[in-house]
């Protein structure tokens, strides 16, 4: 059986180029990038390179790259590296449509004395700047907002909210991991995100391995390490880099920047829109009691969430995939849990929508026949599900 992914805000397929430039600091250039012999020189310089080549999509300074193991790890640095050790009394701002590794990280400062406020979201999905000048006071040190919901792809307005933050004169840090590479992001001291203090960045959504990211800190902005050990990373990140990692992580940011012109065309819909765009509007238009979760937001144009009354988001995920198609009902990363999720239901979803929902994330990668087969399957199992729902309203077998 062919299978089709969608499933792209969950993680990438690795670019086969991004692999053959990793392949050799496997096999040949192992070097330790601290060693002071070529072996480690050679190391050293691929790191340098991989760094020039993120700071180039970011439009940032090199030294503003700091490597980490993911997207995770990024965003914990940037709420523990600023608020841990910040002087009392201290406010830290967040919003309740984060991904976990902003939550839990916010639930641990709130145990060390930092107060934490949870900014709303609209029922479109949106944190709204209005929500964040009533919440921000004298002594906010940091906010955070991601760039782009993971689950329903509604994009946040980022620069607008940074500039409240640094109005009030606290950092700003966004959870950057579905929009690099999607969308143009400068963060240049004259660019559009200019009051972005930090940026997380994960290498397996923009077609790199997992276990590589990166967190952009702003210069001038102090960053007390989380891990103790080595001046790695100008001693804001201790462990021998993984070097191979960092190399994916730099040929897919160079590979993502030939791709923003395309992707972000304003003349029409882009290609990875316009299959977006046809995929839901022919569910729309087959299934009955169907909607879209983030509907009139703006959203990155690979993600797609939809909600199907009457049946469960887990039997249509698996249905599916007897079926050859992956997708994903809420965040791939709560696998597992049975609770609706937590974006969905900040929107003001009933649990019962939102565990009818299921998000579909293509991928660069993905084809216009591949739309095709996955519209043959969509309709089809949304309708057998619905047949064994005691909810869903059955037309009569006999007619009366
Ligand atoms: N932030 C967002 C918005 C994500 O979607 C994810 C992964 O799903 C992460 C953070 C975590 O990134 P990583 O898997 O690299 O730790």
């Amino acid at each position: 059986m062919r299978r089709i992914y969608m499933d792209a805000n969950a993680t990438t397929p690795l670019l086969p180029e991004v692999f053959e430039a990793m392949r050799p600091f496997f096999l040949e250039h192992y070097g330790n990038a601290s060693s002071i012999h070529q072996q480690g020189q050679y190391a050293r310089a691929a790191v340098d390179h991989a760094r020039d080549q993120i700071a180039h999509l970011l439009h940032c300074r090199t030294s503003e790259i700091v490597f980490t193991s993911g997207g995770t790890e990024s965003d914990n640095l940037a709420l523990f590296g600023t608020l841990e050790n910040a002087a009392a009394p201290a406010h830290f701002i967040t919003t309740s449509i984060e991904h976990d590794a902003v939550l839990r990280a916010a639930e641990s400062l709130s145990k060390k004395k930092i107060e934490v406020t949870i900014l709303p979201s609209t029922p479109q999905g949106v944190i709204e700047p209005t929500a964040l000048l009533a919440a921000i006071r004298p002594e906010t040190k940091l906010v955070s907002v991601m760039f782009a919901n993971n689950e329903t792809g509604v994009i946040q307005p980022i620069a607008a909210l940074a500039a409240i933050a640094h109005a009030s004169g606290a950092l700003f840090h966004t959870d950057a991991v579905q929009v690099v590479g999607r969308l143009p992001l400068d963060l240049s001291p004259k660019g559009a995100l200019k009051d972005v203090d930090l940026l997380t960045i994960s290498g397996h959504k923009i077609y790199a391995p997992k276990g590589i990211g990166a967190l952009f800190v702003r210069r001038n902005v102090r960053l007390a390490p989380m891990l103790h050990g080595g001046s790695h990373e100008r001693q804001r990140r201790a462990g021998t880099e993984n070097v191979a990692g960092i190399v994916g992580l730099g040929k897919a940011a160079e590979v993502s920047n030939t791709w923003l012109a395309e992707d972000n065309a304003t003349d029409g819909p882009t290609h990875l829109a316009a299959l977006r765009d046809r995929l839901e509007q022919s569910i729309l238009s087959q299934v009955e009691e169907c909607g879209v979760n983030g509907e009139g937001a703006p959203r990155v144009s690979n993600t797609s969430n939809l909600y199907f009354d009457h049946i469960e988001a887990e039997a249509l995920v698996i249905a599916l995939d007897l079926k050859g198609l992956s997708v994903s009902g809420g965040s791939a990363c709560q696998s597992g849990a049975t609770e609706p999720s937590h974006v969905l239901t900040a929107m003001g979803l009933s649990p019962a929508r939102a565990r009818a929902s299921i998000r579909f994330s293509l991928s660069r990668l993905t084809t216009a026949e591949e739309i095709d087969e996955a519209l043959a399957l969509i309709p089809a199992a949304v309708a057998r599900l619905r047949d064994l729902s005691p909810t869903w309203n059955k037309p009569a077998l006999i007619p009366a």
